[in-house]
């Protein structure tokens, strides 16, 4: 057994844990960061940036939001069911937390939108290679751990962090076990748990929110993230909060991008039944489409193609194309399906509508006429759902090809109850004094759906909240 004594220990360094461990070395604290794998990062890792409010990124492109527009739509799209302080403060801070990262050294590829109707507050991290896509916020990741540490923070990497210290009712440190087993205890003045949830516990995961992973719902699994934080604070006494996934829509099983950039378009949706139900145009706002496959049996809905729409994405470009896929048409889609029709039960081709709706297990009578009047309003109008016209492609020409969407997630959302101050509170509302938490642990401000139309959303409120408590600690420490 090894003894370590701090200021401040940071439990999990992913986004909002190194967060905090460069904002607290920045501040004079003499910090440790604890974090299970073998870099830190975490779920940020494979992300592409955080959210900034009215930040000069933004006036750059001339695309700025301020802070008291956003704030508006957040609590419209929310209807104030959460902790408006929190937001408000979360967002004030987002341009400045901006600035401080590009005083680090982390660089912007520009300020974007996740899908034409969001709102440009993806702050997109310009990575070494200078090929902004997929991970690149793990450069952003590692300008604050080489930052922090340049500040005297310390981490231990590969070190699990297992109970709090309690004495007197205040948090003084944590228990943790390293790689090879020895049992760490680090004595601090005060605790920061940042540990990004539970959605590598699939148990958890049914248990609480009622997905089944690979069943009806096709997440993010990332092993690390078993709720660790949520279990501890709760040992210590934390309220609950609701818990939750951060839902977006995903196609069952593993896709080539030219399948899932041919897929995730505006295109006819169907579930089981045969019948449209959502206003395809929305798909675009992954969290959207989710909700509404989540309604259906077996939380599926069913999209559909024609081969004139694959001919016209292989070959010209698709309708929608996003910066997580980092494409605009679907080349390859014609080889690329093949292979997905051989190892994936969830895709299907065939000749006739009807021969597809088998394949399918979608209802053959509804479905064919439900393309009937489909084709029609994409002679017309779309008399059911009000679609916009340059996305209604009539469904005529074989082959037919399908493919199902289900709900996914980035991770899970809420566990820690926590004031705007990010003080972990008990369930009087009283804080616990010495204990701080930040990021998805404590994320309920999204209400009952993540707010996509503000991206870098979950990134941002995970880094914002992260500095936010280590500001909060080290005022406690010195009091
Ligand atoms: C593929 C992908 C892409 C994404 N892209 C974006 C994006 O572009 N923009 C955006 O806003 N959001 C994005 N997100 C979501 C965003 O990355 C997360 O919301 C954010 O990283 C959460 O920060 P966090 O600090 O709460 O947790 P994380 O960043 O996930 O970090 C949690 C850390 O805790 C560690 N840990 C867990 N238990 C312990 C323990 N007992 N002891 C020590 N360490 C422990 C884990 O190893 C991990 O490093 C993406 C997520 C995924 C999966």
């Amino acid at each position: 057994m090894r003894e370590m004594n701090c200021d401040l220990a940071v439990v999990a360094c992913g986004a909002g844990g190194t967060a905090a461990c460069a904002q607290a070395a920045q501040m004079g604290l003499k910090v440790i960061g604890i974090e299970k794998g073998k870099k830190t990062g975490g779920a940020a890792n494979g992300g592409m940036g955080p959210l900034g409010i009215n930040t000069d990124v933004q006036k750059r492109d001339l695309n700025s939001i301020s802070v008291e527009d956003a704030f508006r739509m957040f609590m419209d799209y929310t209807h104030w069911r959460v902790d408006a302080n929190l937001v408000k403060k979360y967002f004030r801070k987002s341009s400045e937390t901006i600035r401080w990262l590009e005083d680090m050294g982390v660089e912007f590829y520009k300020a974007a939108r996740y899908f034409p109707g969001s709102e440009a507050t993806w702050h997109i991290v310009m990575p070494e290679n200078r090929k902004p896509g997929p991970g690149c916020a793990g450069t952003m990741i590692k300008i604050m751990t080489q930052y922090a540490q340049e500040h005297g923070a310390q981490f231990l990497l590969q070190t699990s962090a297992q109970h709090l210290l309690m004495e007197d009712g205040r948090v003084c440190g944590v228990t943790c076990v390293d790689k090879d087993g020895e049992e760490i205890v680090i004595h601090a003045k005060a605790v920061i748990i940042s540990t990004g949830g539970f959605g590598g516990n699939k148990e958890q995961v049914l248990e609480r929110t009622g997905y089944t992973y690979n069943k009806d719902f096709f997440g993010f699994c990332i092993a690390n993230m078993q709720g660790d934080g949520i279990r501890m604070a709760r040992e210590a006494g934390a309220a609950k909060t609701e818990e939750s996934m951060e839902l977006v829509v995903s196609p069952g099983g593993a896709l080539k991008e030219s399948v899932r950039a041919a897929f995730h378009q505006p295109n006819l949706l169907v579930n089981y039944q045969g019948e449209r139900f959502f206003n395809e145009e929305f798909f675009e706002n992954s969290t959207f489409a989710a909700n509404a496959c989540n309604l259906q049996q077996g939380r599926c809905g069913i999209m559909v193609i024609d081969d004139a729409i694959r001919d016209l994405y292989e070959n010209e470009g698709v309708d929608v194309s996003s910066y997580v896929l980092n494409r605009t048409d679907a080349k390859g889609f014609t080889e690329d399906f093949e292979k997905a029709l051989a190892s994936n039960p969830y895709v299907a081709k065939a000749d006739t509508l009807e021969e597809l709706a088998q394949k399918m297990g979608i209802d053959v009578r509804t479905f064919v006429q439900t393309v009937e009047t489909y084709n029609h309003y994409c002679d017309s109008r779309d008399e059911q759902f009000g679609k916009r016209p340059d996305y209604l492609k009539p469904i005529r020409k074989a082959p037919f090809y399908a493919c199902k969407f289900f709900p996914g997630a980035y991770g899970t959302l809420g566990g820690i109850k926590i004031n705007h101050k990010t003080e972990v509170i008990n369930e009087e509302f009283r804080p616990i004094p010495g204990l701080y938490a930040a990021g998805t642990d404590t994320c309920t401000i999204y209400g009952d759906s993540y707010m996509f139309k503000l991206p870098g959303n979950s990134m941002g409120y995970s880094v914002n909240t992260g500095r936010m408590a280590a500001e909060s600690a080290a005022s406690y420490i010195r009091e």
